[in-house]
């Protein structure tokens, strides 16, 4: 049997996930991963994304608004903006007459994160697993971030929204965005996208980490070439693409 969820996290991890998280809450409710976002980090892992536009549906945004239910983005009418964190891009085809692909656009996790390198309060920060993250508590809502990602992948909350997530907790005058669902992965879980994606039956994202060489995401790896958005710019994305060429 394989010791693999669908998600593409070995059971070893989950359990020592499990472990580690024991005996960990602060207070009912409250735990130290939520506390310290690195603390629930595995410094072996790198965390990432494939993303199959083959498989992805241009009719499809289960995975939008699993991101949307999971971290608690208000509607996009609200007085805090639009604060959303993953969208449906429609991609060109290569051939004027060719079938055309769609793709989920979210924060890509990179390696050399431009984000990171232009917060002056550090406030933007990689975790050890290669997860980027925002410190609500550091962050002073200057945008550099914002102007500085390639990708448009941050939103900044210009109010106060009613709409609150336990899993992940926004205030108005910061920054945000995708956390590849940390709160989820420190559990042992696969993101909120990766899970609705396969039971909408399209399994067009496939999730791992990309230092196991028998993780999910590196045998897909091995069967679909992939590529990073603009990789002119030698990020190091975390997020890769099978079928953009
Ligand atoms: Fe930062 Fe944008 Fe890269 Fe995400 S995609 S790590 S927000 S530069
Ligand atoms: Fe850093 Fe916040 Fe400024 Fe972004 S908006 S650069 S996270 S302080």
């Amino acid at each position: 049997m394989s010791d693999r969820d669908p998600g593409g996290i070995s059971r070893r991890r989950l359990l020592g996930s499990a472990a580690a998280l024991a005996g960990a809450a602060l207070a009912p409710g409250l735990f130290l991963v939520q506390a310290h976002p690195d603390g629930g980090a595995d410094a072996g892992a790198r965390w990432g994304l494939l993303v199959d536009t083959n498989r992805c549906r241009r009719d499809c945004r289960a995975c939008v608004d699993a991101c949307r239910e999971e971290n608690g983005w208000p509607a996009a009418d609200n007085a805090g903006g639009d604060i959303h964190w993953i969208r449906k891009v429609d991609l060109q085809p290569a051939e004027a007459d060719g079938p055309g692909h769609s793709a989920p656009v979210m924060c890509q996790h990179c390696a050399e994160p431009p984000c990171v390198s232009v917060c002056p309060t550090r406030a933007s920060f990689r975790r050890a697993d290669g997860i980027v993250l925002v410190d609500k508590h550091r962050c002073i809502g200057c945008r550099y971030c914002m102007v500085a990602c390639p990708f448009h992948a941050r939103a900044f909350v210009h109010a106060p929204v009613d709409e609150r997530s336990p899993n992940h907790p926004r205030g108005k005058g910061t920054v945000e965005s995708c956390t590849l669902c940390v709160h989820r992965i420190d559990r042992g879980e696969a993101p909120a996208c990766v899970a609705r994606c396969a039971e909408a039956g399209h399994a067009a994202l496939v999730f791992g980490d990309l230092n196991d060489p028998d993780s999910e995401i590196r045998h897909a790896l091995r069967e679909r070439s992939a590529e990073a958005l603009r990789p002119d710019l030698a990020l190091d994305a975390g997020v890769r693409y099978h079928g953009l060429s």
